[in-house]
């Protein structure tokens, strides 16, 4: 199935109202069907032959694991939106991250892996490309045409992810890319903060970009999905690993991941107004140090993060002054409003301590008091920030007993 075309150069709002819809193809309905579908019949042994075509293993319907016209559909969409060749789908988005990791490293190969990646990409180069023969070096996310002097001959793969988890450093993506693309590396990025709207990759010099579709995309907190988007040059290399690994979605899960998709802007647009403004008022606390969020002008990141992104959705950091333990647990049991929960980019808040200092290998985090990650949902900000300061009511009765 030929990866979408737009007649017209169409902006980003309508393109999300219109991609991957082919009502003509489906008795007039407006979204694609759900299609539960393993076997896929030929009406003739010519035709048989010619869905085994290899080079048409990813262009036609021919069997459930390789696509069908709903798992179509969305990649089409996502693909047009970060402005990319073509998109695939995962069954999540960690599998999203470790497919391409396994198709474009091996036996020998050398992977440089920012410090601040989310938790278990780390786990999966420390015990499973490390037992394939692949060395992983971590390298501190601030680094960018410094990154040039990590590269070595075998260097394959950089991957970044910015802002990084748990910590939110931006990266420089365009400085980091000219240096790994110089030495023949390609670049990675788990861009799940941002969304295909938010950081247009391939603008910024990404190879392969990589999205938990969990998160924003699917945006109800009912769906497990990954997807990857990639360049020309490296779109067979993935998808064809990822093929002979066997990984594939659900399709109910890629129909509600479209769904979510129709609405991806105007979500976005109220999460990160919400954001901004939780953000703007935990600044001004005076049990807060300092507020993780590159879209926040006080951000260690925001002028780079002015540069490259397009917006902010409302996952951040907020490193709080001295605190125990306990005045923590009893400031999060006090919260009326915010889940605690880890799996961000629904349309409800939730909140959850972090623990980055034990991740780290390259860098030092060393916060001024213990941290807390939250997500901004579509709640009246307003009652969460009378929220929070209940919170903050138990968090000092507890220091004080
Ligand atoms: C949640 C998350 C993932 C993994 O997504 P799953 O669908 O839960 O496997 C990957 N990267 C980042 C940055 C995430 O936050």
């Amino acid at each position: 199935m030929k990866h979408y075309e737009p007649r017209r150069p169409y902006r980003r709002d309508t393109l999300l109202t219109h991609l991957g819809r082919r009502p003509e193809a489906q008795m007039g309905a407006v979204n694609p069907p759900v299609y539960h579908a393993s076997t896929i019949l030929s009406a003739n042994m010519a035709e048989w032959e010619e869905k085994r075509d290899p080079k048409k293993r990813f262009e036609v319907v021919r069997y459930g694991l390789l696509g069908t016209p709903t798992t179509f559909a969305l990649e089409e969409a996502l693909a047009a939106l970060e402005g990319g060749y073509r998109a695939m789908l995962f069954s999540s988005g960690l599998a999203a991250i470790t497919a391409p990791l396994q198709a474009l490293l091996g036996a020998g190969d050398h992977l440089l892996m920012a410090d601040s990646c989310y938790g278990p990409t780390r786990i999966f180069c420390d015990r499973v490309l490390k037992r394939s023969g692949v060395e992983t070096t971590y390298y501190d996310p601030l680094l960018s045409e410094g990154i040039a002097r990590l590269l070595r001959p075998n260097t394959k793969v950089v991957f970044a992810e910015s802002p990084g988890s748990l910590t939110f450093e931006t990266q420089d993506i365009p400085a980091i890319a000219a240096a790994a693309h110089e030495k023949g590396a390609l670049v990675l990025l788990d861009n799940t903060w941002a969304t295909p709207l938010f950081f247009p990759s391939f603008a910024r010099g990404v190879d392969v970009s990589i999205h938990a579709g969990t998160k924003y995309i699917g945006g109800h907190s009912d769906l497990v999905l990954g997807a990857v988007i990639t360049t020309e040059e490296a779109y067979l290399r993935v998808r064809g690993t990822a093929a002979d690994i066997g990984h594939c979605a659900g399709p109910d899960d890629a129909f509600m991941a479209l769904r979510g998709l129709r609405t991806l802007s105007v979500r976005l647009e109220r999460h990160e107004r919400n954001g901004l403004q939780v953000a703007r008022w935990l600044q001004a606390r005076p049990e807060v140090a300092r507020v993780l969020y590159p879209p926040l002008p006080e951000d260690p990141g925001h002028a780079l993060w002015k540069r490259d992104f397009l917006g902010a959705t409302s996952l951040f950091g907020v490193v709080l002054k001295t605190a125990s333990k306990e005045a923590v647990h009893a400031m999060i049991d006090a919260l009326d409003l915010f889940g605690i929960g880890a799996s961000w980019g629904g349309f409800e808040s939730l909140i959850q301590p972090v623990h980055a200092e034990r991740l780290r290998t390259a860098t030092r985090w060393a916060p001024e008091g213990p941290c807390i990650r939250l997500h901004i949902g579509l709640e009246d900000p307003q009652d969460l920030i009378e929220d929070l300061e209940r919170g903050f009511d138990a968090l000092r009765a507890a220091m004080a007993a």
